[in-house]
C-alpha cells in the first residue's frame, strides 16, 4: 500500500459520515488527519497546524492522553460508541470510534456529531417530564443497560436533569471501615467531577447526615451557609466543591443506612423529593444485583478444593498482563512429586490433603498471587518485586516445602529474564524449564539420560558471581579432643551482598540448588579450599579440609572425576580433602547412593556424615553406607548439658562409631567448656564450634593456626 494521501483519509472518513473526523496513531497518539469540519471547530487553518500534534492537545487541551481516552476499549470487530462533554470545545459529541490499519500501524478513525442542541433540549425535555413518566425512565435505564457503569451513568444523568442540577451522585458506605465512597457521579456540562475527591471520607463527618435520614429520611439542604454550622466538616467538604444547596435521599438495607442519593444545586422541582425518594429504592437494588454478580464472577475464579486462584483467573491475568505488563515479575512454578502414586497408593482423599497442604504453604508466603493451573501444577505471579526479594521469598518457600513432611514438591522459576521488558511468557517457560530439571534431579533419571540440561540463565549468573568474586570461603577449626590440636578446617561459604555485607549460607544456598547451580558453588569452594591447603602444606602444616557438597551437586554425573581433577590442578591429595554430606541425601536413590559414596572413597576422599541426629535421623543410613566420620548435630550439642536424653542419644551414637571400624566422629557446635567436657569424657574423637572458633577468613584462620598449632616439620 503507497502512502496515504489527504485525499485518501479523507474519503476514508467521508465514507463513514462527512462529519467531524480524525485519525490518529493509538501508540504515540500522534494526529495523521483532521477533517476539515474537524479543523474548523478546532480553529486550525491548514493540516501543517496539527502535523505530528498529539490528539489530547489538539482537541482536548491536555498535556497528557486523556484520561477518557477510548484506546483500550476498541477493537476491530465493533465500533465504540459514546457521548463527551468536551471541555475545550465547550460542546457535547456523540463519537463513534474505529479501530483502522494504516501503514502497519494501529490507528483510531473517530467520528464525531455535534450534539450540544440535542442535549439542551433533552434536559428540559427531561426536567418537563412528568414524575411518573421520570420514573419509568429511571427505572428502565437501570435495568436494561448492561454495563453497570454506564447504566448507573445515565440514570444520574436522567436525575440530574430532571431537578436541573449541577451534580448527580450516589454515596455508599462501607460500614466495615466507617468510610463513604462516591461510586457513581454524573456532572453538567461545564461543572467539574468531585468523585475522585470523595473517597474514603470518614463516616464521622456524616454523623448528622445519617441521623436526619434515620429520622426524617430524604431531606433538602436550601444553603450550605445558612444551615450548617460554621466549623462543621461537612460543610468544609461542601463549599470546597463549591456547592450551595443540596438534596439527598438515603440508601437503606434492612433498616440500616448504607449509604444516600444526592443531587447538588437543584434549580428545578427544589421541593419534591419524591422522585429521589421513590429511586433510591432501585438503586439500591440494583447496587446489591451488581454486588452479587461481582461476587459470582468471583467465585467462577476460584478453585473449590483449594480456595486457590483457578486457570479461569490466571488466564485473564495473564491477558491483562498484555495491555498492562507489570514493572517485574517474579514467576514461580511448582508441582507435587508423585501425586498420582499418592493417590494410587493411599486414595484421592489423601491426595487431596496433599494438595491443600500445599496450596497451604504457598498462600502462606505469596497470600494472593498463587493460582492452581491444574491438577497438581501451582503457579505464582509475584508482580513488582525486586529480584533478591524474590530470591528470598523462593528460598523461604523451598525451606517451607523440605520442612514439611507431607509435600514433595519440584519447583522452577524466573525472575525477568530482560532488564528492559516482562516477557511472561519467556519466564514460564524458563520456571517449567528448571522445575522439570529438578524433578528429573528427583528421580535420578540424570543417570540414564546423560547430562542434565544446561540451566542456562541462573547457570550464567552464578559463574559471573564467581568470577566477580562475590562468594568468599571462611574457615572454621577441626580440633583433636584429646590432643588439642587443630587437625584442618570446614569450609563453609558466604556471599557478598551489593552493600558488603556478608550473607550467610542459609539465606543463598538452597536458592542455588533449587536452580540447579549448587555445583559450580560448591567447586569452586573445594577449589579455594585447596588452594588454601596447598599454601599451608608449603608452609609445613599438615592439615586436612572438609567441604560440604550439595545433594544436587552429588547427583551430577561426573563428579568424582571433576573433583579428583581440581585436587590435582591445585596439588592437594585427595586424602586430606573431606566432603560432608547432609542426612538429606537419604532421600536419594540407595543404589546410585552406595555407588557414588564408593567411588569418591576410591579415588582417595574421605566421607562425613553431616548435621547427624539434626531431623528425622535414619540410623539406617549408618547401616547401608560407609561413613568416614559421622558429625553430630548442633542442636544435640546445644541440649547436651541440660538434657539427660542427649546425653544418653549423643554416647551411644559415639559408642556406635567407636564400633564401626574406621568411622570417627565429629562433635559440632560446641561453645562451652562444660560441653567439651562432657563429649571429651565420652570419647568423642573431633570437635567443631565457637568455643574454639567462629568460621573467619582465611587470614584470620593462618593467624589461629599459629597460635594453636606446631608446625609438623
Ligand atoms: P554445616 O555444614 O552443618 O556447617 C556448620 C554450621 O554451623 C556453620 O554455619 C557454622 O558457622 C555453624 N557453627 C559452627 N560452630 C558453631 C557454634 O558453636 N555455634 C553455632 N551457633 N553455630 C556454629 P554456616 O557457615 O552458616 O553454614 C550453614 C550451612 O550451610 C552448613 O551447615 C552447610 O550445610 C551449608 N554450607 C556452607 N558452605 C557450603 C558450601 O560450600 N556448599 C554447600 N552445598 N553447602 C554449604
Ligand atoms: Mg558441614
Ligand atoms: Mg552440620
Amino acid at each position: 500500500m503507497g502512502r496515504m494521501e489527504y485525499k485518501d483519509y479523507n474519503s476514508l472518513v467521508m465514507d463513514r459520515s462527512g462529519s467531524i473526523g480524525y485519525i490518529c496513531d493509538m501508540e504515540t497518539y500522534e494526529i495523521l488527519y483532521l477533517s476539515r469540519a474537524c479543523m474548523e471547530i478546532c480553529g486550525l487553518s491548514s493540516p501543517e497546524e496539527y502535523r505530528s500534534q498529539k490528539c489530547h492537545k489538539v482537541l482536548y487541551g491536555l498535556d497528557e492522553p486523556c484520561p477518557f481516552c477510548t484506546n483500550a476499549r476498541l477493537s476491530s470487530e465493533e465500533d465504540y460508541n459514546w457521548e463527551h462533554y468536551n471541555e475545550k470545545l465547550g460542546r457535547w459529541f456523540d463519537i463513534t470510534d474505529s479501530l483502522v490499519l494504516l501503514e502497519g500501524s494501529l490507528c483510531r478513525l473517530e467520528i464525531a456529531r455535534d450534539i450540544t442542541t440535542r442535549k439542551a433540549e433533552m434536559s428540559i425535555l427531561a426536567a418537563q417530564l412528568s414524575l411518573e413518566d421520570m420514573l419509568f425512565r429511571c427505572l428502565n435505564t437501570l435495568t436494561r443497560e448492561r454495563d453497570v457503569a454506564a447504566a448507573f451513568h445515565q440514570f444520574l444523568q436522567l436525575v440530574g436533569s430532571y431537578y436541573q442540577a449541577n451534580r448527580a451522585y450516589i454515596i455508599e458506605f462501607r460500614l466495615k471501615d466507617q468510610v463513604a465512597d462516591n461510586t457513581f457521579e454524573w456532572c453538567a456540562p461545564g461543572v467539574s467531577a468531585e468523585i475522585d475527591n470523595l473517597q474514603g471520607v470518614p463516616l464521622s463527618v456524616m454523623d448528622d447526615w445519617v441521623e436526619k435520614f434515620e429520622t426524617v429520611g430524604e431531606f433538602s439542604i436550601n444553603s450550605i451557609r445558612e444551615d450548617l454550622a460554621p466549623d462543621a466538616e461537612d460543610r468544609r467538604i461542601l463549599e470546597a466543591q463549591g456547592i450551595q444547596s443540596l438534596l439527598a435521599a438515603p440508601l437503606r438495607r434492612d433498616g440500616q443506612i448504607v449509604g444516600f442519593v444526592g443531587v447538588d444545586d437543584p434549580t428545578l422541582h427544589i421541593d419534591d423529593l419524591t422522585l429521589l425518594r421513590a429511586v433510591s429504592g432501585f438503586v439500591l437494588e440494583e447496587l446489591e444485583k451488581r454486588r452479587l454478580l461481582a461476587e459470582l464472577e468471583e467465585m467462577s475464579y476460584i478453585d473449590v478444593l483449594t480456595g486457590l486462584k483457578n486457570r479461569n483467573r490466571y488466564t485473564r491475568v495473564l491477558q491483562e498482563y498484555e495491555s498492562a505488563p507489570p514493572l517485574t515479575l517474579g514467576v514461580i512454578v511448582l508441582d507435587i512429586n508423585g501425586l498420582r502414586e499418592i493417590n494410587d497408593t493411599h486414595g484421592f482423599a489423601y491426595g487431596d490433603r496433599v494438595l491443600k497442604q500445599a496450596a497451604g504453604i504457598l498462600s502462606e508466603h505469596f497470600s494472593g498471587s498463587v493460582y492452581r493451573i491444574g491438577g497438581d501444577e501451582f503457579t505464582v505471579l509475584c508482580e513488582n518485586i525486586s529480584r533478591e526479594a524474590f530470591q528470598f521469598k523462593v528460598v523461604e518457600l523451598r525451606a517451607a516445602f523440605e520442612a514439611d513432611p507431607l509435600c514433595d514438591v519440584s519447583i522452577g522459576f524466573a525472575w525477568n529474564l530482560d532488564a528492559d521488558s516482562v516477557d511472561v511468557n519467556a519466564l514460564r517457560h524458563q520456571a517449567h524449564e528448571m522445575r522439570r530439571a529438578e524433578k528429573q534431579a528427583y528421580y535420578h533419571s540424570v543417570l540414564n539420560e546423560g547430562r542434565m540440561v544446561s540451566r542456562s540463565g541462573i547457570a550464567g549468573e552464578v559463574v559471573q558471581e564467581i568470577a566477580d568474586g562475590r562468594f568468599v570461603v571462611y574457615y572454621q577449626p577441626q580440633v583433636d579432643l584429646k590432643s588439642g590440636a587443630v587437625v584442618g578446617a570446614e569450609a563453609l561459604v558466604r556471599k557478598i551482598a551489593d552493600d558488603g555485607s556478608i550473607i550467610p549460607p542459609g539465606k543463598f544456598i538452597s536458592f542455588y540448588e533449587v536452580g540447579g547451580v549448587i555445583s559450580y558453588i560448591d567447586r569452586y569452594v573445594l577449589r579455594t579450599a585447596c588452594q588454601a591447603l596447598r599454601q599451608w602444606m608449603d608452609q609445613g602444616y599438615q592439615l586436612h579440609i572438609s567441604v560440604n557438597f550439595s545433594r544436587v551437586t552429588l547427583l551430577e554425573r561426573s563428579i568424582v572425576e571433576e573433583v579428583s581433577a581440581i585436587c590435582e590442578e591445585e596439588r592437594v591429595p585427595t586424602s586430606c580433602i573431606t566432603i560432608e554430606v547432609t542426612e538429606s541425601i537419604g532421600k536419594m536413590d540407595g543404589e546410585y547412593l552406595k555407588q557414588l559414596i564408593d567411588r569418591l572413597r576410591a579415588a582417595g576422599f574421605s566421607i562425613s556424615l553431616d548435621d547427624f541426629g539434626s531431623q528425622y535421623s535414619n540410623l539406617a543410613i549408618l547401616a547401608e553406607l560407609d561413613f568416614d566420620e559421622v558429625k553430630f548435630d548442633r542442636s544435640l550439642i546445644n541440649s547436651l548439658e541440660q538434657n539427660k536424653k542427649s546425653r544418653l542419644v549423643i554416647e551411644s551414637g559415639l559408642g556406635l562409631c567407636r564400633a564401626m571400624e574406621g568411622t570417627t566422629s565429629l562433635a559440632e557446635g560446641i561453645e562451652t567448656q562444660g560441653q567439651l567436657d562432657l563429649l571429651a569424657s565420652f570419647r568423642c574423637d573431633y570437635g567443631q564450634g565457637y568455643y574454639f572458633s567462629r568460621p573467619v577468613p582465611l587470614g584470620q584462620f593462618e593467624e589461629y593456626l599459629q597460635g594453636h598449632n606446631p608446625k609438623d616439620v
